[in-house]
């Protein structure tokens, strides 16, 4: 089954809810960052909640979630866009703990001294960055209290990861669902919901026993909903050679002209996919001269 997401309204219009299976994706990153099995989960949760956050919007923006927590994962960033879209990469991938019920350690590799900055680039207006403190560094808890904060929507959200013995992705994905105005008010219909929400199976679990992201908003809604879109999900990264060679340009003269004198081949990598962009000698020449006519236009 590929990976992909459903929208839903719930509950008489009260609620939307985002479901997601993200096992391929998250296998994905996986296998180009070499995480061990907690930073897989950790950078997984985190895919999982931004491409559902993404999905939230419509048409050309993108989305940056970092979230630094102090733990030995060293903070985990991933861009996002409403198109189903995603790509991340964690400080330091090779981190492992398990808990004493031999749980993956998320909260504890992520740590939770610290926070979750989202920043939104809508292609009209400024960018602008919220940012909300880090709750248990599980991630759910830690999305859930953003949107809370940051954007005042009560949200539920439950996202995890299972990996197997093999280090691979057995088993990701993860569901937001967002209280609509006016349902707040109605008591009855929030105790249903929490007890709806609490008598699930972990998120991995059932993405594990197979249930389909309808399956698992029909589990939230006990049937009363209307899905209104259904979005694939991919691993996507969009650098290119020319975005690294403006980076080397803003390094600025005095840099470039000490690379030319080296007189060596400069290797740069995306830290998203880990694709390595060579520039020889007369490439830094011409971004050098670029730079210099640069600095004469000022
Ligand atoms: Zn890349």
């Amino acid at each position: 089954m590929n990976d992909y997401l459903v929208k839903a309204y719930a509950f008489d219009g009260m609620a939307r809810i985002y479901a997601a299976k993200t096992t391929n994706l998250v296998n994905e990153a996986r296998k180009i960052h070499g995480t061990w099995p907690a930073a897989t989960a950790a950078l997984g949760r985190v895919l999982t909640g931004s491409v559902i956050m993404g999905a939230m919007y419509k048409g050309d923006i993108a989305l940056t979630i970092r979230i630094d927590g102090g733990g030995p994962i060293g903070g985990i960033v991933v861009t996002t866009n409403a198109n189903g879209e995603v790509r991340g990469y964690v400080g330091n991938p090779e981190v492992h703990a398990s808990t004493n019920e031999d749980k993956l350690a998320v909260g504890y590799v992520v740590g939770k001294d610290g926070f979750m900055h989202v920043t939104k680039d809508l292609k009209v207006r400024d960018i602008f960055t919220s940012s909300s403190a880090l709750q248990t560094g599980e991630i759910g808890d830690d999305f859930a209290y953003y949107f809370v904060i940051s954007e005042q929507i009560p949200s539920s959200v439950g996202l995890g990861v299972l990996v197997k013995e093999d280090n691979s992705v057995m088993a990701s994905g993860g569901f937001i669902l967002q209280l609509l105005p006016g349902a707040q008010k109605k008591t009855d219909l929030v105790d249903q919901i929490e007890a709806n929400i609490k008598a699930l199976l972990p998120v991995s679990e059932m993405i594990k026993r197979e249930y389909s992201p309808e399956r698992i908003i029909e589990e939230i809604t006990k049937g009363n909903h209307q899905i209104v879109e259904t979005l694939p999900l991919k691993w996507a990264c969009d650098c290119d050679k020319d975005r690294f060679a403006r980076g080397l340009l803003s390094l600025g003269v005095k840099e470039l002209e000490e690379m030319v004198n080296e007189n060596k081949t400069i290797e740069t990598e995306c830290h998203f996919c880990r694709k390595k962009y060579q520039f020889e000698p007369n490439e830094i020449q011409k971004i050098y001269e670029a730079a210099k006519v640069n600095i004469k236009d000022v």
